[in-house]
This record gives C-alpha cells, structure tokens and sequence, in this order.
C-alpha cells in the first residue's frame, strides 16, 4: 500500500511508534514528513527514520496518514492552525492522552477527517508494546485495521470503545512506569539484601521476565501461580505478608484510579 505519512510532534511516543512502522516490510509510508519546533528532534527523526521537516499544514497536505504526537494540551492548537488542510481523505491518529475524539472533530471545526484515537505505550521501542485503539464519528473498520496493521511492528493491539480509554491509559500507557518503579524497587532491596547491582539487575530482569512467560504459557490466573511459590511457613509467604502489610495492593489500585481521574482531566 502506498502512502505518506505525516508526524506532528517528534517526542517520546512518536519515536517509538515510528520505529516499528520504519522497520515494516508491508505499512512502510513513502515519504515520512515531520514538525516538531525542536530542532533536535527534527535532526533524530531525519537521521533515524529518513523524515523531512515542514510546517505543519503543508505536512498534512502531503499526507494521507498523520499521527498526531504532541502534548495533550497542544493539541487544539494544532489542530485550529491545520484545519483547513484536513479532508475525508485524510486519517488523523491522535495518541494524546485523555483528548476525546468528539473533541479532536471539534477542533478540525468539524472537518470531515477520519479520526483514530491510539493509546499506545513507550515499549513499542523494543517492538512489545501495548496499544489501544478506537473509532471517532467518522471512522471505518478499514481504518481501524489499518491503524492496527500499522502499528504491528510496534507490539500488539486491542480496538476498544472509547469509554474504556483513560482507564486504558492508567494502565498500559502510564503502566510501564509502574513496572520500571518496581523494578527500582526490588533492584535497591537487592543491594540492601547484600547483592551487588550488576547481579541484583540480572536476577530481578530474568525474574520479571520468566514470571510473565509463565502467566502468558500456562494462561493461569496470577493468584494460582503466587500460590505455588508460597510453601506453608515458607520464605515467599514471609515476604508477601510484609507486601500486603506494606500496602502495595492498594497504593496499585490508588495509582490506576488517580491516572484515570488525570486522563479525564485532560479532556
Ligand atoms: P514529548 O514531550 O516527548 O513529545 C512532544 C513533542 O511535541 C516534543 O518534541 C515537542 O517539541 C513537540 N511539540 C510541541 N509543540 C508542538 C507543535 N506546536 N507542533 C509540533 N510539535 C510540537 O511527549 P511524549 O511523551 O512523546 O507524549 C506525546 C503524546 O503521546 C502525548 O499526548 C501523550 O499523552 C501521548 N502518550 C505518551 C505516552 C508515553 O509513555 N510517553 C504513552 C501514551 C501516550
């Protein structure tokens, strides 16, 4: 298929997105066409991905696809400046948290663009992340495939309804986060425990990582497979007592419900 591919907002989340899209053999754009005020940013996305910079309502003009990577709070900025340039041709991706797709319409000043929300998150750096995706108004089941054959090279995907998206966003967008803090954790109470941080970091990576193969293989439920690590009287069950005492079920569920209520916020 052959199409351009606009970027506007070259951060975090645009990186790595395009990564995944760069390195695909059957959704590669023909040309990939950028905006972003830092220069810096311009200069990685020409190195890396072969892109190049123009404003961004002559990047919308040369595009059929454009994801829209900016912070949540510019994005109606953006989109006020560019609406002229916005037409049923064209399919606007919007990863910003929180912004509705009501909304994005409403800042096209109703332009008939097909609008395609995108929670994603940043492991599709390394091609394993988690992205949702959902319909604006004027969206087809094409689009939506499309967005989700696209985005392949960045990790899996789930098309959603758009009321379930700030819950999404509190825990897979924000959810790495999560996972790297815990990760920190379990690393310093390694060092704290005697071990050295070159094999702390070992231990604690392998162990992350072999516990999700096996929740992924087995298909179990989490709780059934902490169970089995816990002999009565055991080490394991020692140490969970002092996690469930310390509140770490709870501070998950507090930090999901706070992301959420952000996410809601930002709309
Ligand atoms: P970022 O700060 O790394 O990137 C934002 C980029 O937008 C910057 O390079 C900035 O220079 C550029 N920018 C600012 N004003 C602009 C304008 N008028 N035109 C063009 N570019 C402009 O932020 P990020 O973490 O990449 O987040 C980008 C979006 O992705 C946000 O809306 C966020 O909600 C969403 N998102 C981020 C994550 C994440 O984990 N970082 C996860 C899911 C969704």
């Amino acid at each position: 298929m052959s199409f351009n591919l606009g970027v506007i907002g070259c951060g975090k989340m645009a990186y790595a997105l395009l990564k995944g899209i760069h390195g695909s053999s059957e959704y590669r754009p023909d040309f990939i066409y950028v905006c972003d005020p830092d220069q810096d940013r311009v200069d990685l996305f020409s190195n890396d991905y072969k892109a190049v910079a123009m404003p961004a309502g002559d990047l919308v003009g040369k595009s059929q696809i454009v994801i829209l990577a900016v912070k949540p709070g510019q994005v109606q900025e953006v989109l006020n400046n560019t609406a002229v340039f916005w037409n049923d041709q064209k399919l606007l991706i919007s990863v910003a948290a929180g912004i509705k797709t009501v909304d994005l319409e409403k800042n096209l000043n109703n332009q008939p663009t097909r609008i395609v929300r995108v929670m994603p998150n940043t492991p599709s750096l390394v091609g394993e992340g988690m992205s949702a995706i959902c319909a604006g108004s004027r969206t087809t089941d094409d689009d939506l495939n499309f967005v989700r054959a696209l985005l392949n090279g960045s990790g899996k995907s789930i098309i959603i309804d758009e009321k379930y998206m700030d819950a999404v966003t509190a825990v897979s967008g924000s959810g790495p986060a999560y996972v790297f803090l815990l990760v920190e954790a379990l690393m310093e109470a390694a060092v704290n425990a005697g071990l050295n941080s070159n094999i702390a970091r070992q231990l604690v990576l392998q162990t992350f990582k072999g516990s999700i193969t096996m929740l992924e293989d087995s298909g179990e439920h989490p709780a059934i497979l902490k169970a089995q690590v816990c002999s009565p009287g055991g080490t394991t069950i020692a140490g969970v007592r002092q996690l469930e005492a310390g509140g770490v079920r709870s501070a998950i569920f507090n930090a999901v419900e706070a992301a959420s209520i952000r996410s809601k916020e930002l709309g």
